[in-house]
């Protein structure tokens, strides 16, 4: 018989675990899942966020250090972060055409718009604060974060991802720099690691079925109550159609037009690492699945894979862009607000640069969410009337996230001559186009 795939195997974990919560909840059994399913969820992304670091590093050193000089470093760097900007543009953009023609905030009335000012006023409050903390720092601040004065402060919180590869960067081009005979046995190293990283993560996906299923019940059997959920399905759907034009319209048509591959050689290889963004709202914990995807399985190679994707997960993220821009534009029309062209404008500018300063975590698009609130004036208590959906909404844009990650390291890869045939052996003939 032939062997269920992988991500058919985490589809079917995914179901079971949505039946198991909402059987749980008519049972009244939730306290039980949250004893004895939750933890196996929060084990699994605990072990993708370990590997998440190590593989970084090592994959990040061994990128640059394999790329033997720094003409060829910059020529992927410009080219990677041009086509990230673009293509965060667009999703904004998408995203703000998408509320302007439906208009979803329109239909929130008074007394639901309160009802979610009450029930969720706290809990937004709470990512103010946080946003704020990083608001009030200057302009320049974003920068001087970038750069660490303890490395190994800077590995214990994956919210600093971008310190760590800021610090790997330049050893790899420390090793690049130096005599080659000094850098050969440092590189071997890191090479051998490389191996025995990607194998571990073999090992872990191995348990994906059964992480999800306790992802997903546990996230059942602590969501809100459904009514808050309706009122806030024209402004979900928004979201929804936005991410799903990136996701089947925008990522097919960039693949194809730049790489020549057809959406499902994309979609076949890069399934199984969307289904684990889905399950965990984060780029960062998916970040070794997607890494794995695309070298085995979309022909990236790995110079390009391992400079692209960590950089990508921490700073592109179309989908979190997306949903700022429509979140934004809905809670200024359930405020009654009239936004013009220029404040649509800087909607896009800033939704930009918010998703950039976004961590790869869940949830970290509402917080810098607020500072997109803030550059046009819409109140930031508004973050309380989104409250109710944003995590089934999280999970979707984390999709796109490292969709994007994904199709844009397939261009880059193409554009210098580094994309191949996958690697896996038992790839199937008919989805090599
Ligand atoms: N959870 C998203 C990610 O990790 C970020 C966000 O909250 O939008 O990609």
């Amino acid at each position: 018989m032939k062997k269920l795939e992988l991500h058919w195997k985490i589809i079917i974990g995914m179901i079971a675990g949505v039946g198991i919560g909402f059987l749980a909840v008519s049972l009244g059994l939730q306290q039980w899942v949250e004893n004895w399913i939750k933890p196996f969820g929060t084990i699994f992304i605990n072990l993708l966020k370990l590997v998440a670091v190590p593989l970084i590093i090592v994959s990040l050193i061994k990128g640059i250090a394999e790329l033997q000089d720094i003409s060829k470093l910059s020529r992927m760097g410009g080219r990677t972060l041009i086509i990230y900007v673009f293509t965060t543009v667009i999703a904004v953009s998408i995203g703000l055409l998408v509320v302007n023609i439906f208009k979803p905030g329109n239909r929130i009335n008074e007394q639901t718009r309160q009802e979610l000012l009450d029930n969720f006023g706290t809990d937004a409050g709470a990512k103010i604060t946080m946003a704020a903390e990083q608001k009030g720092q200057g302009p320049l601040q974003a920068l001087v974060d970038i750069v660490p004065d303890n490395i190994f402060s800077s590995m214990t919180d994956n919210r600093n991802m971008l310190q760590v590869i800021f610090f790997v960067v330049l050893l790899g081009i420390g090793l690049i720099l130096i005599d080659k005979e000094k850098a050969k046995p440092v590189i071997a190293f890191i090479d051998g690691l490389n191996e025995v990283i990607l194998k571990i993560i073999d090992l872990i996906m191995l348990a994906a079925p059964i992480g999800v299923l306790a992802l997903l019940a546990s996230l059942v059997v602590e969501s809100p109550s459904l009514d808050l959920f309706k009122a806030l399905l024209s402004y979900a759907i928004c979201v929804i159609i936005g991410l799903s034009i990136m996701i089947f319209g925008f990522y097919p048509l960039f693949v194809r037009f730049f790489t020549g591959k057809s959406a499902r050689f994309f979609f076949k290889g890069i399934a199984p690492a969307q289904l684990v963004a889905f399950s965990t709202s984060s780029s960062a914990a998916t970040l070794p699945v997607t890494m794995e995807r695309v070298t085995e399985h979309l022909g990236v190679d790995d110079e390009v894979s391992s400079f692209v994707l960590p950089i990508g997960a921490t700073v592109n993220m179309d989908g979190t862009s997306l949903y700022q821009g429509v979140a934004a534009v809905f809670i200024a029309q359930a405020f009654n607000m009239d936004l013009t062209l220029m404040d649509q404008l800087t909607i896009i500018l800033t939704a930009t640069l918010a998703s950039i300063g976004s961590a790869a975590v869940p949830s970290a698009g509402m917080i810098m969410l607020v500072i997109v609130l803030g550059s046009v004036g819409i109140p930031e208590a508004g973050l309380a009337l989104i409250f109710a959906v944003d995590r089934p909404l999280d999970m979707l844009r984390t999709v796109v996230n490292i969709t994007g990650d994904s199709s844009v390291s397939m261009v880059v890869a193409k554009s210098l001559n580094l994309l191949g045939e996958p690697k896996v052996k038992e790839w199937d003939e008919n989805y090599k186009k």
